[in-house]
């Protein structure tokens, strides 16, 4: 698989981009219209009942469209924040409720989700066939894709009991609940050096835990560590325990040169240390994807295989949120829509 960024460089380009997506159907002759006389167990199959998956039912299903989603869990990610602030017109909440009501919303339209995770996906070219690891295999005429990511974890004692009780893999998320108090950061690539960064302007204390003697970070990024005042950095050191009562209490980090071990008292423990991209499901396709094997996708979610869009965490998209998700998911929707039906964009939502 290549590396090579489909995003638009220039004005231009961008234009060009909104009137020709990557994966967008001909104006002549609708996928619809060339599947006619086959027979799809559904228009449309999303892998992901996320945020992305889930809004992206919304829109297909008011579209008229038969979809399904398939998925290993039903809210992905957001269900492990346990109390979610910012996303817009909702109160604060936990992240597993306000999934509940997007799965209510798009199951109300005529969504069926289907629980079981998928395998494998064929190309049938027309359409694609699901096969999902309990045996079960459906096919659609057109796929979304909102499988997101997994955030990496240490494996260490403590850490399971102590998921969302202190420990968090996201900082821009969870950072804020932090204030004034001691936490640690753990990792030594870009997101985690940038998590420092932003915990030292919320946090009272930060350590910094990098297995290494120095980052590969850029320099200009280190430098701005040592300047924070607030950052300490611990190098050449792992964690090997969580702490605590109800909540973290503190971690226990080992020296790896002198094995020498000491506990840091901490209230939060960030865990920037990268995600789990699982695409095995896609071998075969052709798919395009980045180098942190995400899905390279249009400002349209068309991917460049034609009838495979892609939403939400999963894809290049920046600043990996729920809201963003969902608003990815939209996208995809009307995306798919439009690639099925040949129909001009949102202008024909409010026709009702
Ligand atoms: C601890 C934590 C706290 C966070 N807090 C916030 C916050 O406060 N605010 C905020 O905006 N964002 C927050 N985020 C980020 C937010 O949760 C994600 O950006 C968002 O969940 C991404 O949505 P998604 O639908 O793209 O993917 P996901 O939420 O990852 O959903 C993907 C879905 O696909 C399913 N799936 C995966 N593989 C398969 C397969 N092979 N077969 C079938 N199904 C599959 C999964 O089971 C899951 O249901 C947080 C993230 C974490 C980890």
């Amino acid at each position: 698989m290549t590396s090579t960024s489909i995003t638009p460089t220039t004005p231009a380009a961008a234009a060009t981009a909104v009137q020709a997506p990557v994966g967008a159907a001909s104006a002549t002759v609708s996928p619809n219209a060339a599947m006619a006389g086959q027979s799809f167990d559904y228009d449309i199959l999303i892998i992901g009942a996320g945020a992305a998956g889930l809004t992206a039912a919304v829109y297909t299903t008011r579209k008229k469209l038969k979809t399904g989603v398939i998925s290993i869990d039903v809210g992905g990610q957001t269900n492990l924040t346990s109390n979610i602030e910012n996303y817009p017109g909702v109160d604060a909440m936990h992240g597993a409720m306000l999934m509940q009501a997007f799965l209510k919303q798009a199951t109300s339209f005529g969504a069926s989700l289907v629980m079981g995770k998928v395998g494998k996906v064929e190309n049938l070219n027309p359409g694609f066939r699901v096969n999902l690891k309990d045996g079960q295999k459906l096919t659609c005429k057109a796929l979304i894709l909102a499988f997101g990511k997994v955030p990496r974890t240490l494996g260490i004692p403590g850490e399971d009991n102590y998921f969302g009780k202190g420990i968090s893999t996201c900082v821009t998320c969870d950072g804020p609940l932090f204030n004034g108090k001691d936490v640690v950061v753990v990792g030594g690539g870009n997101s985690a050096i940038e998590g420092a960064l932003e915990m030292s302007h919320i946090a009272k204390k930060v350590y910094l835990v990098h297995r290494r003697d120095k980052f590969t970070a850029d320099a200009v990024t280190v430098d701005k560590l040592k300047k924070a005042g607030n950052i300490e950095v611990v190098y050449n050191s792992v964690c090997t325990e969580v702490k605590g009562d109800r909540f973290v209490r503190s971690v226990t980090v080992e020296d790896v040169i002198t094995k020498a071990k000491r506990d840091l008292p901490i209230s939060g423990m960030f865990l920037e240390i990268g995600f789990i991209m699982d695409i095995s499901m896609l071998d075969g396709l052709g798919l395009q994807v980045n180098e942190k094997k995400e899905i390279v996708n249009d400002m349209r979610c068309n991917t460049n295989v034609p009838g495979i869009f892609a939403a939400g965490d999963c894809t290049i998209i920046p600043y990996k949120q729920t809201v963003i998700s969902a608003g990815e998911g939209a996208k995809a929707g009307l995306e798919a829509h439009r690639y099925l039906t040949g129909a001009k964009g949102i202008s024909l939502d409010w026709d009702h």
